[in-house]
């Protein structure tokens, strides 16, 4: 039987630069491969509209991202273009708008056990400059904080990822109507899950 921690959802969009560099199916490949269930997935344009709302879901992330950027400058020893956090995320909305809506991305939701964290483990820090190695932000591309900021522009890395249950559900309802997400069941989920493994030997 389906327990609800097999039920846990979380959404992740291959950015812009990620389909521009052809890495849509290496990347599919890498959350694919650790047992999580695809739901649903559609290869779509976003209206800016509807990257403002996705990025404004948690009424707190303006100030957290601005926060979370000052705090990568700080530990550097380098000063921030912004003093104010939730300044410096008001910034950012609008660079991730124009971002997210300049070209065709690729939206999924993957489902089972601790689907946002082992989702985002993969996917790794937000700067890919500190993120880890084996990750797909750390392997696939080189963008930093100050990159970015020198260019007016968003960090370009690669993907989005629900960063709590919370958050994975409004965004889900964002992205996908209902009837998109579709309830099946994977075979490999009896080696996942079950608590027996009876009836494998011949
Ligand atoms: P995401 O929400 O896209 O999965 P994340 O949770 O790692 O990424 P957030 O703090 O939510 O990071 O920031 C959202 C996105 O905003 C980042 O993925 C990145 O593209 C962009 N971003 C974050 N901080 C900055 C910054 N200081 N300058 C430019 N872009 C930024
Ligand atoms: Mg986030």
């Amino acid at each position: 039987m389906t327990q609800q921690k097999e039920k846990e959802r979380t959404l992740v969009v291959i950015k812009p630069d990620g389909v521009q560099r052809s890495l849509a199916g290496e990347i599919i490949k890498r959350y694919e491969r650790t047992g999580l269930k695809l739901v649903a997935m559609k290869f779509m344009l976003p209206t800016p509209e509807m990257v403002r709302q996705h990025y404004l879901v948690d009424p707190e992330w303006l100030r957290k991202v601005g926060e979370k950027s000052i705090a990568a400058y700080q530990k550097r020893g380098q000063q921030a273009p912004y003093d104010d956090p939730v300044e410096y995320g008001e910034f950012i909305v609008s660079k991730l708008v124009k971002y997210l809506s300049s070209s065709p991305v690729v939206a999924m939701v993957w489902q089972g056990n601790q689907a946002v964290g082992i989702v985002r483990k993969i996917t790794g820090g937000t700067e890919p400059l500190t993120s880890d190695v084996g990750t797909i932000r750390g392997d696939f591309t080189i963008d930093s904080y100050e990159l970015g900021d020198a260019g007016d522009r968003a960090i370009r890395n690669l993907i989005h990822a629900s960063g709590t249950i919370e958050d994975a559900e409004k965004e889900i309802a964002l992205w996908f109507k209902p009837e998109e997400l579709i309830g099946y069941r994977l075979i490999q989920e009896q080696i996942l899950y079950d608590v027996n493994l009876d009836g494998l030997k011949e």
